[in-house]
């Protein structure tokens, strides 16, 4: 058996055909959606991410602010910024790229947010508020992973969900969501991580695995049972000469062995990834129409 493919470009251009909708809805009202991401430093990755962001509101017809502040920020540099896009109209949600660099407490910036403008959904409001299931926003890359199932016709009511991670960007959100009460969820729900003994014994036992935790080829064929939904959300970036770069991109799935085994699997690239930044611009679309909502009760 090889197993069906979840492809995040394919699940992502539908929502992006139900947002457009929504998005030319808002502009007729004269609202534009508008995103703003602020970036504190230089890793490149984080301004791959950033960039790709600015492009995809751009495609969307979004407004999209990018702050670019250096290294050297002072985190009441940062609150002050924080401050000022909370109170700027015309950015209806926007996000701090993570990580932030050493001198500054991420949970404090966090905490800064107001919890209408938080697209990333990190702030403790939001996180309990999704927590009880009566969501705003929803996490991006977990909302990803459920859209998918979702969109794929999995079923998850009364299923085994195995989350190996427990992270508050992917792993505790995603355990959380897959326990609601609530359409593409209703699951019984373990989580593993780093201090779980004897981790196959439990992702054997899964009827859907989801899995991060940044090991490249982590979950092997035999911990995986059959028939299985293999949702995989790691990316890691191993050495390969073949590459112009030097190294190529997995996941934390062993995908050729596993796909013989599971009777759904999301590649690496091409999964979970795409998935991410949809989520986000749904988030945005959501913070504008809330917004507006807003001020026509006014
Ligand atoms: P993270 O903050 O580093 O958390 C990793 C989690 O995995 C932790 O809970 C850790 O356990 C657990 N873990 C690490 N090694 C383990 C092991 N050997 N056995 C069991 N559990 C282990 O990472 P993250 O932010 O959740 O991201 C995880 C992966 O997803 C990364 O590859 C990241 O790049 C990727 N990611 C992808 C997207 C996307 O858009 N596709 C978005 C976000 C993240 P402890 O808590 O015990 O330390």
């Amino acid at each position: 058996m090889t197993a069906e493919l979840i492809l995040g470009k394919e699940v992502s251009q539908e929502i992006y055909g139900e947002l457009e909708a929504r998005i030319a809805a808002l502009k007729e009202k004269g609202v534009t959606p508008g995103l703003g991401v602020v970036l504190v430093g230089e890793d490149p990755a984080s301004q791959t991410y950033v960039r790709m962001k600015g492009k995809k509101c751009e495609e969307l017809g979004m407004r999209s602010e990018t702050v670019i502040l250096p290294e050297s920020t002072t985190q009441s540099e940062l609150l002050a910024k924080v401050d000022e896009l909370n109170n700027n109209p015309g950015i209806h949600g926007f996000l701090i790229q993570l990580p932030l660099p050493d001198h500054i407490d991420e949970q404090a910036v966090i905490n800064a947010i107001d919890p209408s403008k938080d697209v990333d959904c990190f702030h403790p409001s939001n996180v309990g508020r999704m927590l009880i299931g009566d969501p705003d926003f929803m996490p991006a890359t977990p909302a990803g992973v459920q859209q998918m199932l979702i969109r794929s016709g999995i079923e998850t009511e009364g299923k085994h969900v195995v989350v190996v991670g427990r992270s508050n960007i992917v792993g505790k959100p995603m355990a959380a969501m897959m326990m609601q009460k609530a359409k593409g969820a209703d699951s019984t729900v373990t989580v593993v991580h780093s201090r779980t003994k004897d981790i196959a014994s439990y992702t054997r036992e899964a009827d859907i695995l989801i899995v991060a935790i940044g090991k490249a080829g982590f979950i092997t064929e035999d911990m995986v049972k059959k028939g299985a939904v293999v949702m995989d959300v790691g990316t890691n970036h191993i050495p390969d000469s073949s590459k112009k770069s030097g190294t190529r991109l997995v996941g934390d799935v062993d995908f050729e062995k596993v796909k013989e085994k599971a009777s759904a699997i999301t590649p690496v690239p091409g999964g979970v990834g795409p998935m991410t930044i949809c989520m986000l611009m749904v988030n945005t679309v959501h913070a504008a129409e809330m917004a507006d909502k807003k001020r026509c009760n006014q």
